[in-house]
């Protein structure tokens, strides 16, 4: 007796092997999606039919795969894949630094968990709480070891590169839009001329740093005062005072009292971005909370304020290479 099913169907969907993949695009990110066939899906993506994410970010590359008895458990990879950090991705796919075995800091306190925190200098924290067991500190360490190294090494990197950060007569400074040298003079003053940054030049290169920033203040607290008297007009409101500070991490604050604060570091931002600073600020003068009232005010005045944070953003990444303190 001859059966007559037809010709040769597919066996159904939910009983076929099925893959989780992980594709690391062009920009660094990655891509996390499920298949009946990899090499094929692969090929999709890199024709720019796979995905909008990774059609614009191409070449792809397959970095990773699991095989899974059937679609569902597949899917439930890939969502607990989409979960993870990209620390966790890249320790996945193996690409991290050598485990951590170094030393670490044991500071117990009156908490309930053991967490990890590495400083700004590198050096590793583990806290943990007063009764923990050394063994499950331990063990702990051991479990979150690529993680610690991967942060570690970022730290460490990036503090190499600052440390790196030397300012000797005929460095170039940026100010605003520009970059002028720093030149010596045999004159026991400093400051900037329109052409150049200049000082004694009979300074140690130790102490040239400190007289530079005097220079940045000098320069802000002028530049800074002007744009604020022009904006004030222009948004009807009234400071009561105008003062530059040296805060690493903001570039801005407003007091309650109307009194308005600004780092020197805005010198090097691109006076767009300065000028956006102080229509932040002064915005604030109205409206104290980042409310959808308060951005409707500063685009009043500045219908392009997004691109100019993005330019002050590239003004903060630079300064984090570089040693002011
Ligand atoms: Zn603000």
């Amino acid at each position: 007796m001859t059966n007559c099913r037809g010709g040769n169907l597919p066996p159904a969907d939910d009983n076929r092997p099925a893959f989780v993949y992980m594709l690391l695009c062009s920009d660094s990110s990655f891509y996390i999606g499920w298949t009946y066939d990899v090499a094929d899906r692969l090929a999709a993506h890199n024709a720019g039919k796979g995905a909008a994410y990774t059609a614009s970010r191409l070449p792809a590359t397959l970095v990773y795969q699991e095989q899974f008895e059937n679609k569902i458990a597949a899917m439930q990879r890939e969502y607990a894949l989409k979960q993870l950090s990209r620390g966790e991705k890249l320790m996945l796919i193996g690409d991290v630094p050598e485990k951590y075995d170094g030393e670490y800091k044991l500071i117990r306190s009156a908490r309930k968990t053991v967490a990890i925190h590495i400083t700004r200098g590198g050096e590793v924290e583990v806290r943990a709480p007063l009764n923990a067991a050394i063994k499950d500190i331990e063990s702990f360490i051991a479990a979150k070891s690529g993680l610690i190294a991967k942060h570690k090494q970022e730290i460490d990197t990036r503090n190499a590169v600052k440390s790196n950060f030397h300012l000797s007569l005929g460095s170039r400074l940026r100010l605003l839009d520009a970059e002028y040298p720093l030149v010596g003079i045999n004159e026991d003053r400093c400051g900037f001329d329109g052409n150049c940054f200049y000082l004694p030049a009979n300074l140690a290169d130790s102490q040239i740093k400190a007289v530079v920033i005097k220079i940045y203040k000098k320069i802000a607290i002028k530049a800074i005062r002007e744009k604020v008297v022009k904006y004030a007009k222009i948004m009807e409101v009234y400071p009561a005072a105008v003062k530059v500070n040296s805060a690493k991490t903001r570039w801005g604050s407003c007091s309650g009292a109307g009194s308005l604060n600004f780092s020197w570091r805005l010198m090097m931002a691109n006076e767009e971005a300065v000028d956006y600073v102080v229509i932040h600020e002064l915005a604030h003068m109205t409206e104290p909370n980042h409310s959808a009232r308060f951005w409707d005010v500063v685009a009043a005045v500045l219908p392009d304020y997004q691109q100019r944070k993005q330019l002050l953003k590239e003004t903060q990444e630079q300064l984090a290479k570089e040693d002011w303190e």
